[in-house]
């Protein structure tokens, strides 16, 4: 009895193997980085489909749009260019029941695609009736050509919607691969599969105000030389810090909110101005920073790492976004107001990674004074 056991559980578990080397194929979707722009397709259709043939067909387009993780999706608009267009007509060769023809500009993005359902057939929306001889399911034959209007190519895997060989009767779903496929070619920032947010990265670029280094000491609050104490976390500057994304299927905003992160300064040095506290430290404010999935990088901030000495012209407050946020602070006059010392080699460079002659800097300060 037992043995009979043994050799039922050796034969599943040889049969559990073969399940999982066959349920997990290399990826064999195919695309040709053929996609829309945006990740989007308008669908319009022609006036020759009736309107149960029309909701079939968005039926399928709803299969595709609602794959999570992916960007792509169709939708309604009279006014857009890039579209997609569902016809019934004459295709290119009699065996096809349907076909797709992309238009495509400079060989970059989908500017049309045509879905031509072969007006030489009977379509069903009955999947039922698709079943007996010489009807075809719109849907099913929707799904994959719609597929081809979204951007994917035919799939290695036999089994995918996608797939290059003849579909069955009924196939209203998509298979792992097909759902697979479209997300490598339309990755989503905005979500994952589990609906958690991906990485997303927010660059800040700005116009700075000219400054010699005269004026830069002439014009700054405080001149000081520490040392890099501590790099606090980063956070926004919302009335209460709270994440201001905001994410739907085809956006991503963050409504103009920034991040920051403050930077703990050990003072050994005043060349310029008082320090308001006794402590001996003050607060660097950088714009930018990373906080969770979301990093905001700020293309004049230099970067700071803790230990690190550096030499420090640092203008108040005036009223930035992130005035009210936090305790005092400063901001360094960017990349060139920001020196950064090595502790061994005594070398300085400022935030460009231009070597930088502190002594001669300074006495440029002097003279102003
Ligand atoms: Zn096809």
């Amino acid at each position: 009895m037992i043995k009979k056991y043994h050799k039922i559980l050796t034969l599943l578990f040889i049969c559990m193997l073969v399940a999982c080397v066959l349920m997990a194929p290399a990826a064999a979707y195919n695309h040709q980085s053929r996609k829309w722009y945006d990740s989007k397709s308008v669908l319009t259709f022609s006036s020759n489909l009736n309107s149960s043939f029309r909701s079939s067909v968005y039926n399928a387009a709803n299969t595709w749009t609602s794959v999570s993780g992916s960007s792509f999706y169709f939708y309604n608009s009279s006014t857009d260019t890039c579209y997609t267009s569902v016809q019934l007509g004459a295709v290119a060769q009699p065996n096809y029941l349907a076909q797709e023809q992309a238009i495509m500009y400079n060989n970059s993005y989908k500017q049309l695609s045509l879905v031509t359902f072969s007006n030489t057939r009977n379509w069903t929306t009955n999947s039922t009736l698709a079943y007996s001889p010489f009807h075809y399911d719109i849907q099913t034959v929707a799904l994959h050509e719609l597929g081809h209007a979204a951007g994917m190519s035919h799939s290695n895997d036999e089994n995918a919607l996608m797939r290059a060989s003849a579909l069955p009767s009924v196939m209203r779903t998509l298979t792992v691969d097909d759902t697979a496929g479209i997300r490598a070619l339309y990755p989503s920032y905005r979500h994952s599969s589990n609906g958690v947010l991906d990485n997303v990265e927010i660059y800040v670029n700005a116009t700075i105000e000219p400054m010699t280094e005269e004026e830069m000491a002439e014009k700054a609050t405080l001149i000081v030389k520490g040392s890099v104490k501590e790099i606090l976390p980063a956070q926004w500057d919302t009335s209460d810090g709270s994440d201001p994304s905001i994410r739907t299927k085809d956006t991503y905003s963050t409504e103009g909110y920034m991040l920051y992160h403050d930077t703990v300064i050990e003072v050994d040095k005043i060349y310029k101005g008082k320090l308001s506290e006794e402590s001996g430290k003050i607060i660097v404010r950088l714009p930018g920073g990373s906080t969770g999935s979301i990093t905001m990088i700020d293309d004049n901030s230099a970067q700071y790492s803790k230990g690190e000495q550096v030499l420090l012209y640092l203008f108040e407050d005036t009223g930035t976004r992130s005035y009210s946020l936090g305790p005092e602070h400063y901001f360094a006059y960017p990349r060139q107001g920001q020196i950064f010392i090595d502790n061994e080699s005594k070398i300085a460079v400022n935030g460009y990674g231009e070597k930088v002659d502190i002594k001669k800097l300074l006495s440029a300060s002097a003279s102003k004074n």
